[in-house]
């Protein structure tokens, strides 16, 4: 450094504290740079500091830099990148080009890219890529960008505990996940710079698994809603002239929810029977699923969580049901005519079973539903033995689907076979519902048939029918 850079370097430095100033004496690795004081470089700045680092920011006017956190020390860009080995980039891609004029001072240096992007595929390479193009005398680290200015200021949590890190250069990156360990967080190594495009997409990701999902319950949803709109509400004025559409706001709403939670949750588990049953067939593990069935698998916990959400509306709207105006209506009516009949009523015992049988199983089956909804959280997957979580979402899943069927024949009872029950020649959503879960409980008790199961577990053990690890 030439004698009038340093004086330069001196007339810059306008915000130091004497408790926390980046101390010369401080080790160069212990020592980081921060161009932009910006949301993001103000919150990296602190937990920087937070965690024993001597912090320097670079920015355009240090003079008037106001929203610095204590202890920090602000420089001109080409002063503050004397400073450290280490430089994170805090400003948006668009005003790179400042750095261009710094190629001299940043050479050798390690530059983090923590910038994203507004939308996927904005510009023709990725950001940390075009900045190794400007800078060409530097080592780029993409990483950092997961994280917001938010958490970051918050502190790692279980959700946002990792980060991702990818660059040409090992020594670079380990630098970079030297600082990430220190902070708190956990640094995933991605690889090569060309993976960056990738992690600036990271957060641009909208529920990518809840997609396939959330279309198949909304879309169930709507058709289920017409189909009784049409059975009960339009049905009941054509051919009796009542006018009963009060009963879309309650009634039709908890018919559509238990439906849509029981196929949800049937959908959530035929993937599985429909791979054991491929396996089965083609006598091996080896071989790839088809794509459809892949992205399927993948997306089972996501179905099972709606379901659990239908089933949560479901149970809500039932326990409504006794402060619900028609319903204290019907019940007075009935009542008021008893007495002025002086009629009495038998009581019905296997009424009393049904009714009693169908409750229960319907608590039990939700009870189950909860159960399966909390051990699918990260933290509570974390603690459990593979054993245990398998137990838990194949064992207990397939128990509480059938409760829940068996919760849904109980429901229809003998009306299956009324003439009454099919108006318009139409069966009702509660049996139309049944059809899937009932397969699917069919197929699983087939593969637990134990001819069946022993062939399953000896195919997942590795063994090919015909191949190379057939047993003699
Ligand atoms: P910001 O609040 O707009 O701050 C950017 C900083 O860049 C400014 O404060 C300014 O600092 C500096 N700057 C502005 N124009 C400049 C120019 N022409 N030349 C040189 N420096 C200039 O942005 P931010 O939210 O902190 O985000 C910074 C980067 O981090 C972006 O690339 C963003 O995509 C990424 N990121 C942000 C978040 C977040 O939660 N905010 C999360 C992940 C990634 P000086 O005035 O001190 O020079």
């Amino acid at each position: 450094m030439t004698g009038q850079e340093r004086s330069e370097e001196k007339s810059e430095c306008v915000s130091m504290s004497p408790m926390m100033e980046a101390d010369p004496a401080l080790p160069e690795s212990e020592r980081v740079c921060v161009f932009g004081t910006g949301d993001l470089g103000h919150s990296l700045g602190l937990r920087l500091l937070q965690a024993g680092y001597g912090v320097v920011f670079g920015s355009r006017q240090p003079h008037s830099s106001s929203r610095l956190p204590h202890g920090a020390q602000v420089l001109g860009h080409a002063a503050a990148a004397q400073s450290a080995h280490l430089i994170f980039i805090a400003v948006q891609r668009e005003h790179y080009d400042f750095l261009v004029p710094l190629a001299n001072q940043l050479k050798g240096k390690v530059l983090v890219d923590l910038s994203n992007n507004l939308r996927k595929n904005q510009y023709p390479e990725a950001n940390a890529e075009y900045l190794q193009s400007l800078v060409p005398g530097a080592e780029v680290v993409k990483g950092f960008n997961t994280l917001s200015a938010w958490s970051l200021q918050n502190g790692p949590s279980d959700a946002n505990r990792q980060v991702y890190i990818c660059g040409e250069s090992a020594e670079a990156k380990q630098a970079v996940i030297a600082v990430a360990t220190k902070l708190g967080f956990s640094a995933l190594d991605r690889g090569s710079i060309s993976v960056a495009r990738e992690l600036e997409d990271f957060p641009l990701q909208l529920f990518p698994q809840w997609r396939l999902p959330l279309r198949i319950a909304i879309g169930l949803s709507a058709a289920f809603f017409f189909y009784l709109l049409i059975r009960d509400i339009i049905y009941a004025y054509v051919t009796q002239g009542k006018d009963i559409s009060f009963r879309i706001m309650v009634s039709l709403a908890n018919k559509v929810c238990p439906i849509v939670s029981l196929i949800m949750l049937s959908l959530c588990y035929l993937p599985g029977v429909l791979a054991s049953f491929l396996q089965l067939y083609r006598g091996t593990k080896y071989r790839r699923f088809p794509d459809w069935l892949d992205r399927w698998m993948l997306c089972r916990k996501q179905l099972g969580l709606l379901a659990l959400g239908f089933a949560f509306l479901h149970v809500l709207y039932t326990l409504i049901i006794p402060i619900r105006y028609f319903v204290r209506f019907k019940v007075t009516e009935r009542t008021v005519s008893v007495i002025r009949e002086n009629r009495t009523t038998e009581f019905d015992t296997t009424t009393a079973w049904r009714s009693d049988s169908y409750l229960s199983l319907g608590i039990l089956g939700f009870g189950l539903y909860v159960l399966l909804g909390i051990t699918s959280l990260p933290s509570v997957i974390n603690s459990l033995s593979w054993r245990e979580f398998s137990f838990v979402q194949s064992k207990l899943g397939h128990l509480t689907l059938l409760l829940c069927t068996a919760h849904t024949y109980l429901y229809g009872w003998n009306r299956f076979l009324s003439s009454s029950t099919y108006k318009w020649y139409t069966p009702p959503g509660y049996m139309l519902c049944l059809v899937l879960p009932s397969v699917v409980l069919l197929l699983k008790l087939l593969l637990i048939t134990p001819c069946v199961d022993r062939t399953i577990t000896r195919i997942r053990q590795g063994w090919e029918r015909g191949g190379r690890s057939e047993e003699p």
